[in-house]
């Protein structure tokens, strides 16, 4: 069973039908838990639109660490720390 950090905590999902065959996956997203470093573990909805060699970074985000660039545009905070500076009219 997938878990997930929600409101801090970490939790199992039950997931039924297709999402259980194909659950999201966990936030990539670099965090601070109890002063220590952490991956942030979110549930993903977006995934990082920024354009790598053959295709896009990929990296599964939460509703919280996608960077909206855009409609349907997201960025991971490292891309879109990058964006920031190559294209600073986006923000
Ligand atoms: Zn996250
Ligand atoms: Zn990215």
């Amino acid at each position: 069973m997938p878990w997930y950090v929600v409101n801090g905590c970490p939790v199992h999902l039950k997931l039924s039908g297709k999402a259980a065959k194909n659950p999201p996956s966990q936030c990539v997203a670099r965090v601070e838990r109890d002063g220590r470093p952490a991956k942030c573990c979110g549930i993903s909805t977006l995934l990082c639109d920024w354009p790598v060699d053959g295709g896009t970074c990929d990296a599964p985000l939460c509703a919280e660490h996608g960077v909206e660039v855009g409609r349907d545009r997201h960025y991971c905070p490292r891309h879109a720390a990058a964006a920031r500076e190559r294209e600073p009219e986006l923000f």
